[in-house]
């Protein structure tokens, strides 16, 4: 009887290394039915995620997925990209649209009651962008009787109008790039949100709009996750401490953000538990 325990032990251990094996040094192999993940990213995010047609997103947050992904023991081709807007990503996740969401998706306590994250991957700052030859909007407080303009389900322009108590007049959109359309048609004063975002816009219309540079609240970037993901988050976790170990974070982050007009960390933020 000792013995076939045993050997039952050592049988399964040796399917279990087999299996790790055939992840091809993926680490977690707890891939869906259909062998795919599908992950939520911005699609009109330029330097985090872009999507200018192709079907294949670009960016830091796209390379990021990417290299989790990878550590989940998904190859690149497995990835189905989905698009997220800021007001979707949570009902994505709660309703198994997607399996994860990277996509300058900010830790909060009030979304973490309706979705897991695992991370922080990187820290944002908020700030805010006007047109270049703007004069009178400096600071936050010259907002006050000024039209700002952010999209929907993102919480930067709360920081302003509510935790600053700041009274800009403010143009909801449903994503970032409209805010820069109209940033552009001169029919906002300013946006905001995450200077990664904002810098990526300013770089791709170099001499348009200027970044304030100001550092209004830490934006801490997690991978969202459904509800109740406690070892998905864990292995997303290792995932994230592995690229930031073996140089690739710095090299995305470099890759993406190399031309923007900020100063960002390479770093690996402190990790939150998982709950
Ligand atoms: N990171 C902020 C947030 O999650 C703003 C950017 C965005 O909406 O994606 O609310």
């Amino acid at each position: 009887m000792r013995a076939r325990t045993l050997s039952t032990t050592v049988a399964g251990a040796a399917a279990l290394a087999l299996a790790l094996t055939a992840c091809g040094g993926g680490g977690g192999g707890d891939q869906a039915d259909d062998g795919t993940i599908t992950i939520g990213v911005k699609y009109d995010q330029p330097g985090l995620g872009l999507e200018e047609g192709s079907g294949q997103p670009a960016g830091f947050d796209v390379d990021v997925a990417t290299y989790i992904a990878g550590e989940l023991g998904y190859e690149p081709d497995q990835i189905e990209w989905t698009e997220a807007a800021s007001a979707n990503r949570e009902t994505f996740l709660q309703q198994g649209t997607v399996d994860m969401v990277v996509a300058t998706y900010s830790i909060t306590d009030e979304r973490k009651q309706l979705v897991d994250f695992a991370g922080p991957y990187y820290v944002a700052q908020q700030d805010i962008l006007v047109q270049a030859e703007n004069e009178d909007v400096a600071a936050a407080e010259d907002l006050e009787g000024r039209t700002l303009c952010s999209a929907s389900g993102s919480r930067s322009a709360e920081t302003i109008t509510e935790t600053m108590g700041i009274g800009a007049e403010l143009r909801e959109t449903q994503n970032y790039s409209e805010c820069l359309q109209l940033l552009t048609d001169g029919q906002v004063d300013a946006v905001t949100t995450d200077n990664t975002i904002l810098a990526g816009y300013a770089a791709q219309q170099a001499g348009e709009f200027k970044l304030l540079g100001l550092e209004m609240q830490e934006e801490r970037y997690g991978v969202g996750l459904p509800k109740g993901s406690t070892e998905r988050c864990e292995e997303v976790n290792a995932a994230i401490a592995q690229m930031y170990e073996d140089g690739s974070a710095e090299e995305f982050l470099n890759a993406n953000f190399g031309e923007a007009e900020f100063e960002y960390s390479t770093e690996q933020p402190e990790a939150d538990g998982c709950a």
